[in-house]
């Protein structure tokens, strides 16, 4: 296996090497092709201006001589050309031996293809409209090239072979410092996430990355660890609740039974259906964690129909009214009118929910407050929200109300529960697709808002 920042290196560098050696052929090859062009160009004029003096020299003397080519042949041997004079009839006037010019060291150094081979090219010379001879240009390469020549082309290859290194050694820093850019805070992240495999639920990683996918691999990370955490408080705390919520009843029959024996508590029935009660009360916690129990295996059965959740809501309400007033508090549910408010439950699970809901905000609401139930619409949900001016929910045990055996703050301790009611609403509504959230403020009250899917086509 290889690490990101090497895999990621050597990828760079591959393409990169690639890429360089792809450009400096392709501008050798180009600027090659174009130095050619341009100096057969100036060939070319060269010629013209060869022809033209013979031209000149013709017109001059009338006729031609031995010497006639007297002043350009210094030229020609300086430029490594050979010159050959004919007249209108043929012959040789005057001509330069090409094996004078071959000089093998600098064609060799010229690189051309067919530097060695001689070739020549004849002009005709025409002084008015009349054919008056002929001159032959000779030379051991099709594009001829000075030292100055070779020396600017090679140069030029020089040039562009070290910008390519040049290129190439800052593609290697940026490649370094990119792949390192990418792979710290992938480390990073990695140990945090091995730490919290090791159960060290602090490890954070805080190295924050400007790269978008890394800092969300970081931000998920941490959450994943935040999360961790609480659970691992709520399982430690579980296991506290379930013992204490079993300890307390079980001392209570074990301190009276033994008072009972030794004779310090005579037998009474009051003392016996009160010890009664708390065997209840613990069978009632064993029943609710088995009922929590089949919704958690999603083991239950769910008998879905079509419910109008209106009057659903006030057939539901109607058996608290009694309670409510007993408690002094005002009870009333509020539906938006004119609207249908179909959606698909298990009406016995879906009563649950309610009850459990109800049952909290009569038990967390004192005398003289007020429970109301909102129904609306809000584009495809239909929405439920049981509202009350109970005590409210500190700020610090929200995040957790849903969860098994979750109680709030001790002194509610005295209100009776066992927190198993909002894990089993949960629960039914995640069964029904439907979401539960919870808004309170600590001495004002409660509110929780469920939104269902409409069914309404
Ligand atoms: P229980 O009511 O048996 O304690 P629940 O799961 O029904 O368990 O509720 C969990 C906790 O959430 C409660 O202990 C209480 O602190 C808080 N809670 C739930 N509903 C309300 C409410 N309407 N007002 C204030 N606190 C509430």
């Amino acid at each position: 296996m290889q690490s990101i920042r090497k895999r990621l290196s050597i990828s760079f560098l591959i393409s990169s090497v690639s890429a360089i050696i792809f450009i400096i052929l392709f501008v050798n090859i180009t600027i090659n092709s174009k130095f050619n062009k341009y100096m057969i160009d100036i060939q070319d004029k060269r010629n013209e201006r060869i022809v033209s003096y013979f031209e000149e020299v013709y017109k001059r003397d009338k006729k031609w001589t031995g010497n006639s080519a007297i002043e350009i042949m210094h030229e020609a041997y300086m430029s490594n050309y050979c010159l050959t004079l004919r007249d209108s009839n043929g012959n040789v006037v005057w001509g330069m031996d090409p094996s004078d010019i071959r000089n093998t060291n600098h064609f060799s150094n010229m690189n051309m293809e067919d530097s060695g081979v001689y070739v020549t090219k004849n002009f005709d010379i025409v002084v008015d409209g009349e054919v008056v001879g002929n001159v032959e240009v000779g030379q051991y390469s099709s594009v001829l090239l000075t030292e100055e020549d070779l020396e600017f082309k090679s140069s030029i290859n020089k040039s562009i072979l070290l910008s390519g290194i040049g290129t190439l050694l800052i593609i290697i820093i940026i490649s370094l410092y990119i792949s390192k850019q990418l792979s710290i805070p992938i480390k990073k992240v990695a140990n945090t996430s091995k730490r919290l495999s090791r159960g060290d639920f602090d490890a954070k990683s805080d190295t924050k990355s400007d790269i978008e996918e890394i800092e969300e691999l970081r931000e998920s990370i941490n959450i994943l660890g935040e999360k961790l955490k609480n659970q691992d408080m709520l399982r430690k705390r579980l296991v506290s609740d379930i013992s204490h919520e079993i300890r307390t009843p079980l001392n209570v029959l074990q301190n009276n039974l033994e008072a009972m024996i030794d004779g310090i508590f005579p037998v009474s029935n009051q003392r016996l259906s009160s010890l009664n009660d708390e065997v209840i009360r613990f069978g009632k916690l064993l029943n609710n964690l088995d009922v929590l129990k089949k919704f958690e295996d999603e083991s239950i059965n769910l008998d879905f129909k079509e419910i109008l959740l209106d009057e659903f809501i006030i057939e539901t309400a109607e058996d608290f009214y009694l309670e409510a007033q007993n408690n002094n508090i005002n009870f009333d549910y509020n539906i938006e009118k004119d609207k249908t408010y179909i959606i698909h439950g298990d009406k016995d699970k879906l009563r649950q929910v309610f009850i459990n809901l109800l049952t909290n905000s009569i038990k967390f609401t004192n005398n003289g407050g007020s429970i109301r139930i909102d129904l609306y619409k809000k584009d495809t949900k239909v929405i439920v929200e049981v509202i009350d001016t109970g005590i409210g929910i500190k700020e610090e045990d929200l995040p957790f109300i849903f969860e098994r055996l979750y109680r709030g703050d001790k002194s509610r301790q005295k209100i009776e529960g066992n927190g198993i009611g909002l894990t089993i609403v949960e629960k039914i509504l995640s069964l029904h697709y439907a979401n539960i959230e919870v808004k309170s403020s600590e001495g004002n009250g409660t509110t929780f808002k469920i939104s269902f899917d409409s069914a309404e086509m």
